[in-house]
């Protein structure tokens, strides 16, 4: 299982989100606290963010990314230009890969798709999803398919989740998706915490602090977060 975050608010720079907090994504690469699945993510990380336009336009353009398949710890040049680069809408995450599943940086999250990007958290039997989200894929790792499914119909995601946690019940679908002015997330089978502050919105896998603001966001539970806040739905009644 790995371990993911995201930001939406004001921009801050990439190293404040993924490498500068004591129980960060950089920490949880090799410590993570509260990871019930496998024991570090040594095996890739990405960061996907969206920058601020140079043109003029009011529009976030399409997003820029930053993956490697090596342990995020091990990659100075990222530590050295990160701090450097700033966004409001960032999602990063620290790979564990799943057994029989490519090692290479395109099964790296976030994965992309137009405007959006998107980090799965889990394992999915891929077989189960359709032929065009194989074909679309960027890689044939689960995490890949699965994210070209779901943005396929974005605005679909929580429906898709649940669909597919439905026929395959051994899997844990928590997502994190973003289009530069929202973030969507799912908590299926694995945790998920939220920060809110005045500043900005924080989703992570587990908490970058001991801030008692940080609040654990229940099991198959649908969160959306834009301008107007934090909502969560339910995804499937209990
Ligand atoms: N199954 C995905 C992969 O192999 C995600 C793994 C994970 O969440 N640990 O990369």
């Amino acid at each position: 299982m790995c371990r993911h975050v995201a930001w939406l608010g004001a921009p801050r720079s990439l190293a404040s989100v993924v490498l500068d907090r004591p129980h960060g994504l950089l920490q949880q690469s090799y410590a993570p606290r509260r990871q019930a699945h496998g024991t570090m993510n040594a095996d890739g990380w990405g960061v996907g963010f969206y920058g601020v336009p140079h043109d003029g336009s009011p529009d976030a353009p399409e997003p820029a990314r930053w993956r490697a398949a090596r342990p995020l710890w091990t990659d100075a040049s990222f530590a050295s230009v990160a701090p450097h680069v700033r966004s409001g809408c960032v999602i990063a995450a620290v790979r564990s890969a799943t057994v029989g599943m490519p090692p290479d940086e395109t099964a790296a999250a976030p994965f992309a798709g137009g405007r959006w990007l998107l980090s799965h958290n889990g394992v999915v039997d891929a077989a189960l999803l359709p032929d065009e989200a194989w074909r679309a894929a960027e890689s044939v790792c689960d995490a890949a398919v699965l994210a070209a499914y779901l943005l396929a119909k974005p605005d679909e995601l929580g429906l898709r989740v649940a669909a597919v946690g439905r026929r395959d019940p051994a899997a844990r679908l928590n997502i994190l998706a973003a289009d530069g002015r929202r973030l969507v997330a799912t908590v299926w089978g694995d945790t998920l915490s939220v920060l809110e502050t005045a500043e900005g919105v924080a989703l992570a896998s587990e908490p970058w602090d001991d801030d008692p603001r940080w609040v654990d966001v229940p099991d198959r539970t649908l969160v959306t977060v834009d301008a107007d806040g934090v909502r969560t739905e339910t995804l499937e009644p209990r």
